[in-house]
């Protein structure tokens, strides 16, 4: 059974799972709406529970072992033209997942949905190029084998979905693994609209398919379900811990990018203008973007000068629609994460925090939220604690580089980091001290998609990117040839 395909602002969006190849439709259906308005309902998207959950398994357990037996070469074609087939359909999942997320859609049409190309022809390439490690040692000659490993469960959260479920999935592919992939709730449209580019690309059936649905009812099933064998998963820590015992009862290999609380630390030797407009672009995507360095900690005696700096880059803000080119700020995603940002914001100003700049929702109506800097009371303060995943930053100041790094790695969260120096030496001296999976110097969100990817502490398990991905993605077998073995 499928359910009639839903135009969403002049784009024709299935709202049903895709499984095996087909839509397939849920008895029961969940309300998709556009952040942008909440009164305006995007889609009755498919509710999946287990009986999806194990369909969907099925096929990708059937699916496994030709798409495995490919080869990396006879997978990279298929992965190569789903690669061109978003290319040629950026715009329109742009729109879609601007309507559906409100991310800014400019930096969608530009940036992000092409990034999802690049996934996976990045992917096709890195596997095609794996060359095995061989070497000599005791007596024997030895080589490491990547086997693919079978059925993958991907989990991802609500922000920027399109580009971060590619980035899980491609790697999964490439290795020969077939995915089954649950987007979240609040923004399922545009992974979607990737199964009909899976459908165009002719990929077999069963190979990537997509169920829709609620983390604890279809999301629990797949990551419970005894037959797959990787699970990868994006979202928070309070999730991850749940998917992390699912996957430790079934002895499954489990990767978990978590959320960040990253230190954006401004030393006096820094070029503060730099500093101060690169920290005004961590309210951009209204500050739900788990990498943001959220914690601004800036030396002593460049306090003042920096803080007045900073409200200049972040008066530039203009809060609005995500469709127009003029703004920078979206709304929040949902009513409920409106509550959760507000709710941080209300107890920082009651327990004594001083709200330096911004501080209130916009509108009652919509789910805008003023960029914030709060000073907190102190290190403690659970603003400067806890990821609150909105427009929200807090100040503090150093004294000197101990105290700097100190305070950087005072929270239980590692992502990424963000430093400011002219400083070469310090550059490297602070960046090697700082724990964080990922540190940036002078610069923020440069990716490049072979490096080691993940977190620290709460902020994830494993790594992702490049090699990386693709081992955790695969069964690696060392194979130990005695030497002297005759040829033939
Ligand atoms: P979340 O943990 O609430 O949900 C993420 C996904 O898990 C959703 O698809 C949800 O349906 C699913 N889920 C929930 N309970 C489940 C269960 N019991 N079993 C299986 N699946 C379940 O996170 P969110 O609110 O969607 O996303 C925001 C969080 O994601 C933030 O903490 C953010 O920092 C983090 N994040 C991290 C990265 C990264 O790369 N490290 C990237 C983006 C977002």
């Amino acid at each position: 059974m499928t359910s009639p395909r839903v135009n969403v602002d002049g784009v024709d969006v299935s709202p049903d799972h895709f499984i095996n190849g087909r839509r397939v439709a849920s008895k029961h259906t969940f309300e998709d709406r556009s952040p942008l308005d909440w009164t305006w309902k995007l889609a009755d998207v498919a509710r999946g529970t287990s009986l999806e959950a194990d369909l969907a398994v099925r096929a990708a357990l059937t699916a496994f072992p030709p798409w495995a037996a490919l080869g990396v070469d006879g997978r990279g074609v298929f992965l190569d033209r789903l690669a061109n087939l978003i290319d040629d359909h950026i715009e329109s999942i742009a729109h879609v997942e601007c309507l559906d997320m409100a991310m800014l859609e400019d930096s969608l049409r530009l940036r992000v949905i092409a990034r999802g190309a690049r996934n996976f022809r990045a992917y096709a390439q890195l596997a095609r190029d794996y060359e095995a490690r061989r070497w000599s040692s005791n007596g024997t000659d030895n080589v490491v084998l990547r086997h693919s490993a079978g059925p993958t469960v991907v989990i991802t959260p609500w922000n920027a979905p399109f580009m971060l479920s590619t980035w899980k999935c491609a790697p999964a592919l490439a290795a020969g693994n077939t995915v089954i992939l649950k987007p979240a709730e609040w923004s399922p449209l545009s992974c979607s609209l990737l199964m009909d580019l899976v459908d165009e690309a002719e990929l077999p059936p069963g190979v990537f398919n997509v169920v829709q649905g609620f983390g604890e009812e279809v999301g629990a099933a797949l990551v419970n379900d005894k037959r797959v064998r990787r699970i990868s998963f994006t979202g928070s820590p309070e999730t991850g811990r749940i998917i992390g015992e699912a996957a430790a009862k079934n002895l499954v290999p489990f990767t978990a990018e978590l959320g960040g609380k990253g230190p954006f630390i401004v030393f006096a030797d820094a070029d503060l203008d730099a500093a101060a407009e690169k920290a005004a672009v961590m309210f951009d995507d209204a500050g739900q973007v788990c990498l943001a360095g959220t914690r601004l900690l800036v030396e002593e005696s460049i306090f003042d000068a920096f803080v007045a700096r900073l409200r200049v880059a972040t008066s530039q803000h203009v809060l609005g629609d995500s469709r127009d080119a003029s703004t920078t700020i979206s709304p929040l995603i949902h009513p409920e994460h409106f509550s959760r940002v507000k709710g941080f914001v209300d107890r920082a100003r009651a327990h004594g925090d001083t709200i330096l700049f911004g501080g209130d929702e916009v509108s009652h109506q919509g789910l805008w939220f003023q960029p914030t800097v709060i000073e907190p009371l102190s290190n403690n303060s659970e603003v400067v604690q806890r990821e609150i995943f909105g427009p929200v930053l807090t100040l503090q100041r150093f004294a000197d580089e101990d105290n700097a790094v100190r305070l950087a790695n005072s929270t239980p969260y590692g992502l990424s980091a963000v430093i400011y120096t002219s400083s070469h030496e310090r550059a490297e001296r602070v960046g090697q001290k700082v724990l964080a999976g990922t540190v940036w110097v002078n610069c923020f969100l440069v990716r490049d998609l072979t490096a080691p990817f993940g977190g620290i502490g709460i902020s994830g398990i494993g790594r992702e990117g490049g090699d990386y991905a693709l081992d955790f993605y695969s069964d690696l077998t060392t194979l130990q040839i005695k030497e002297g073995t005759t040829h033939g």
